[in-house]
């Protein structure tokens, strides 16, 4: 089993024991449910810190509804396997103009503090032998958004794995965000944007980034 990952989080040791009766899909299982157990378990000594009392019945099930957040939907991106489905169609009517997607909705969160930012992506390329569905674009994004990073990362990783899927070196990815890490603590300045880039082969020309601007500015 590929444990790699769980390591990395400092909450692989019950799999490690566990690990070699399992096999397949039953191992994932299990994995996922000792890793929701072990956040479940620390996210609950977090809140007792803090003073929350664990009995009170509208707390009492917070830890392990986090823990399946965590796990399930705010940080799936974490987790290769759960990568979206991509289906790719020949690109038989040789289109070689730009082919954009504007306002793709993000969410992520700040590696720094662990709060939410959320904005607007923009992507475009120019295909090569093949193209998929676009609506695939808006699921790649949203996966690559679910986990803990930092903007500049998260931008240049949607550009490298649009260009790898697509197989053309041609691919541009225009973020703009909200960070409540900014909006709500520290400076709370809430009308700031973070706008990032990353413009790949072609996309490195004046003209072909400013038409690719222009259809979002
Ligand atoms: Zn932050």
């Amino acid at each position: 089993m590929k444990d790699s990952k769980r390591d990395q989080t400092g909450v692989g040791t019950m799999a490690g024991v566990n690990g070699a009766s399992y096999n397949g899909e039953t191992c994932q299982h299990q994995r996922n449910k000792d890793r929701m157990t072990e956040i479940a378990h620390h996210f609950g000594r977090i809140m007792e810190v803090l003073g929350l009392d664990l009995d009170d019945p509208s707390l009492k099930d917070t830890p392990a509804r986090v823990a399946k957040m965590f796990l399930n939907e705010a940080f799936i991106g974490l987790d290769e396997a759960q990568f979206p489905e991509v289906s790719f169609f020949d690109n038989t009517y040789n289109f070689d103009e730009m082919v954009v997607v504007n306002d793709i909705s993000l969410y992520s969160y700040c590696e720094h503090h662990f709060v939410p930012f959320f904005g607007k992506v923009n992507v475009a390329y120019f295909p090569n032998k093949k193209v998929i569905g676009l609506s695939k674009i808006n699921r790649i994004v949203d996966f690559i958004g679910r986990k803990p990073q930092v903007q500049e990362k998260l931008t240049r990783e949607i550009a490298e794995t649009l260009s790898a899927l697509l197989d053309t070196e041609h691919v541009a990815v225009y973020v703009e965000a909200n960070h409540l890490c900014v909006a709500s603590r520290g400076i709370k300045d809430h009308n700031s944007h973070t706008k990032t880039g990353s413009y790949l082969g072609k996309f490195k020309n004046e003209w072909t980034k400013k038409e690719f601007m222009s259809t979002f500015q």
